[in-house]
């Protein structure tokens, strides 16, 4: 067992959650991060502890520095590491471009690439350039890499966050540190809740694989990226998405 810290944004729920499970399982102390959902990541605590593995819960919304300041201090008093981040928070929406407001761009930077940005200077600031060793993986989107109509906003963030990922490969592999990013597809979360059965149909049909992805799916692959059997994969945008990018 290590006794490693893993940093997940936005762990209460959705993708986050399965990665908290995850790495719980493979023995990590495990830093649930959460804004808003203070009762799923009070239990999540619960559901882990009483499974006989490590975590705890640190509460600071992403898109401020100084609550992300403190939320990695009191990890590294608590743990006395952060040697793997996941920058998985993330918000997202639907309009025409012509209907982005101001508010609504300046919204969707601060939590998606701003958020992004607070937790990784942070982590590597306080801890793991010092370490010289760490791992990063930062959750983007397949509109990321491709784009998507009445998307325009999110897509934006989430190209940058690529752009952030291999900059940072190249700037960070003389420190020893990794940094990936996931590119998943339409995943089964609240955020797509709002999509109806037609809408997800006519998605699907479209797949190779035929049908949306699970959280644990993407879990897998977070912590594949993160462990030492990935020790040779810095730089890279891994899809997960039932093919639909190939
Ligand atoms: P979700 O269930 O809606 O979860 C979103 C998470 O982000 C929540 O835990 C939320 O925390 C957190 N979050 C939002 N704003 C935050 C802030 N300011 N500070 C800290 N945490 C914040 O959605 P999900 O599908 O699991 O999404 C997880 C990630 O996967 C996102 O980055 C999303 O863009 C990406 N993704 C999802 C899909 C998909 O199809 N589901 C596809 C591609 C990429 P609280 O609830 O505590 O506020």
């Amino acid at each position: 067992m290590t006794s490693k810290a893993v940093l997940i944004t936005g762990a209460a729920k959705g993708i986050g959650k399965a990665i908290a499970i995850k790495f719980a399982n493979e023995g990590y102390n495990v830093c649930i991060n959460y804004n808003t959902s203070e009762d799923e990541a009070i239990n999540l605590k619960k559901e882990l502890i009483n499974a006989g593995l490590s975590a705890e819960i640190f509460k600071a919304d992403v898109s401020k520095r100084e609550e992300v300041d403190l939320m990695i201090d009191q990890i590294l008093k608590k743990y006395s590491s952060v040697d793997v981040v996941i920058n998985n928070a993330g918000i997202s929406e639907f309009k025409l471009f012509t209907d982005i407001t101001h508010d609504d761009f300046i919204n969707m930077f601060n939590i998606t690439l701003l958020g992004t940005f607070n937790v990784t200077q942070s982590a590597l600031k306080k801890y793991m350039i010092n370490k010289k060793e760490g791992s990063i993986v930062n959750i983007s989107s397949v509109w990321g890499v491709t784009g998507a109509s009445f998307e325009t906003n999110y897509s934006t963030m989430k190209a940058g966050i690529i752009g952030m990922t291999k900059s940072l490969a190249k700037e960070l592999g003389l420190s020893n540190i990794r940094v990936n990013a996931i590119a998943p597809g339409m995943i089964d979360t609240d955020m797509n809740k709002d999509l109806n059965e037609e809408e997800i149909k006519s998605f699907i049909d479209e797949l190779p694989l035929q049908r949306i992805g699970r959280v644990e799916e993407v879990a897998e692959t977070a912590y594949f990226l993160a462990s030492d059997k990935a020790s040779y994969i810095t730089g890279q945008v891994l899809n997960v998405d039932g093919g639909e990018v190939i």
